[in-house]
């Protein structure tokens, strides 16, 4: 069977989703198919974190998220409700008494959006707490809490050496599958088509042939345009193009559970420990990992950023753990990696800011979710979204661990370039271009990589 789309969007997690949305609601496109194999929303998407924010060390990836949540917003509004956003803000706590250099990326990372840098000294009265329903009703900018004993009255659950706390506010959580399947709901009521296939290669200049393997088998489809939106296999899709992206793929965990101990309390922000720490381990436990390459590591000091936020309702019990320590890149085509001593690993990290969770060690609870995904990413950590090298064809991917949070923006930017549009400035320094920037090359450098 032929088909013929003048747009093939390959991949329907919430990026591809999110591009063919603002394609069709944007810029009225007709004829939009959206390809994928799998059930929309189901890989790397069904795996996030759900967190968001706009808290960056560089001003265009704050401009970047900052226009996917007001995106956002008003999805939210639009819907009434349906994302569920929450907005008690991130947390990010470290030992450290007024760490000059996290300041100074905060006022980097902010210095072109304005947003206002709060700094509450001893015996500050005017920081205002966490806010987590109704978004609307929380402060913007950024509380910065330089006082011992407002940390511990606004957070008495942490471990009392914590210095000092940047509370951004512009951060919260949103359930991503509604939001995908918003966009869903309205790119079917506009006539977008979902076709269930793999794409196995592509041949020819716009317009292109793709060869798909369906449930019904071999098919072709004719498009005048292809977007790659296939999340850890972006560079599959590039192959079949000729083209050599320069991402790779991180594997990431995360652990959730019934939180019966009720070590976390319902209102902590997502709280995040930035600081580097070295696990306590008895001498026997210390023999046992040293015995093996594998778990060796466990033995040598460890990155910061661990976070804990509760999950699901106020009156709920879950909490989720995250900690992107993983720094190897890996193949989306195994099997997935995960690691059976996460859980323990992971809990043993958070008890340090967060003392009751030590109650979990060697006695989590039965039920608890182990799960993970890739961190499909580029070596500075900043998505791709824009032309590829072959004339009509974009990549809307690369987007790391916020690709729920960013996939508004990525698919509003993403559907602009297809249709020519002008984009936002920010916009430039994430497509491929950037690599002949050789300025913005040395800046990148320098900030480093990384993941949270
Ligand atoms: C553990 C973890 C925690 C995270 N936490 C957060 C968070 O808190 N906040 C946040 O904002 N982000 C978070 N993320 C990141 C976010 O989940 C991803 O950035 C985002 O889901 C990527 O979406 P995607 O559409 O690019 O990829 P995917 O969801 O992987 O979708 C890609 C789709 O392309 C399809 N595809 C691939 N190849 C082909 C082909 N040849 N033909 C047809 N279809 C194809 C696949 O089947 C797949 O459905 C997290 C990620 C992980 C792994």
């Amino acid at each position: 069977m032929n088909r013929k789309a003048r747009i093939a969007v390959i991949g329907a997690g919430n990026v591809g989703i999110a591009v063919a949305y603002y394609l069709v609601t944007q810029h009225q496109a007709t004829q939009v198919v959206l390809i994928d194999p799998r059930d929309p929303m189901s890989l790397t998407s069904a795996q996030s974190g759900e967190n968001y924010r706009n808290w960056w060390p560089h001003p265009v990836m704050t401009a970047f998220t900052d226009h996917s949540i007001s995106l956002m917003e008003a999805i939210d509004t639009a819907s009434n409700g349906r994302l569920n956003m929450t907005r008690g803000g991130y947390a990010l706590v470290t030992r450290r008494e007024r760490p000059e250099d996290l300041l100074r990326d905060l006022d980097q990372g902010y210095s072109r959006s304005g947003a206002p840098i709060r700094l509450h000294e001893r015996g500050a009265t005017t920081y205002r707490p966490p806010v987590r329903t109704p978004w609307q009703d929380a402060p913007g900018g950024v509380d910065v809490l330089l006082d011992r004993d407002l940390i511990r009255a606004t957070f008495p659950s942490y471990a009392h050496d914590a210095a000092t706390v940047i509370h951004v506010r512009r951060a919260g959580s949103i359930s991503a599958q509604p939001l995908g399947q918003y966009m869903l709901e309205d790119l079917r009521a506009a006539g977008a088509r979902l076709v269930r296939a793999e794409v196995k290669g592509i041949t020819g200049q716009a317009p292109f042939d793709l060869e798909l393997a369906g449930p019904e088998g071999t098919s072709h489809l004719t498009a005048d345009c292809i977007v790659n939106a296939a999340g850890p296999y972006l560079q599959n899709i590039g192959a079949m193009l000729g083209e050599d992206l320069p991402v790779h793929n991180v594997y990431q965990q995360k652990i959730a559970f019934e939180d019966r101990e009720q070590a976390i309390p319902r209102d902590m922000p997502f709280s995040i420990d930035l600081d580097g720490q070295r696990l306590a381990w008895s001498e026997d436990e210390a023999r046992w990992l040293a015995s093996d390459a594998q778990t060796a590591r466990f033995l040598q000091p460890m990155q910061g950023s661990i976070h804990c936020r509760p999950d699901g309702p106020p009156q709920g019990q879950w909490v989720k753990l995250g900690w992107a320590y993983n720094q190897q890149p890996g193949d989306p085509h195994q099997e997935d990696p995960l690691d059976p001593h996460f859980p323990d690993i992971v809990v043993r990290g958070a008890s340090r800011l967060h003392p009751r969770l030590a109650a979990y060690l060697g006695r989590l609870p039965r039920g608890v979710r182990h799960y993970g995904g890739y961190y499909t990413m580029t070596r500075e950590n900043w998505p791709l979204i824009g032309p590829m090298r072959t004339p009509g064809t974009f990549i809307a991917g690369a987007l790391s661990g916020f690709g729920s949070m960013a996939a508004c923006a990525t698919g509003a930017l993403c559907a602009a370039w297809v249709f020519g549009e002008p984009v936002p400035e920010y916009a430039n320094a994430l497509t491929l271009q950037r690599y002949e920037n050789q300025a913005l090359q040395a800046e990148l450098a320098r900030l480093g990589g990384g993941c949270l």
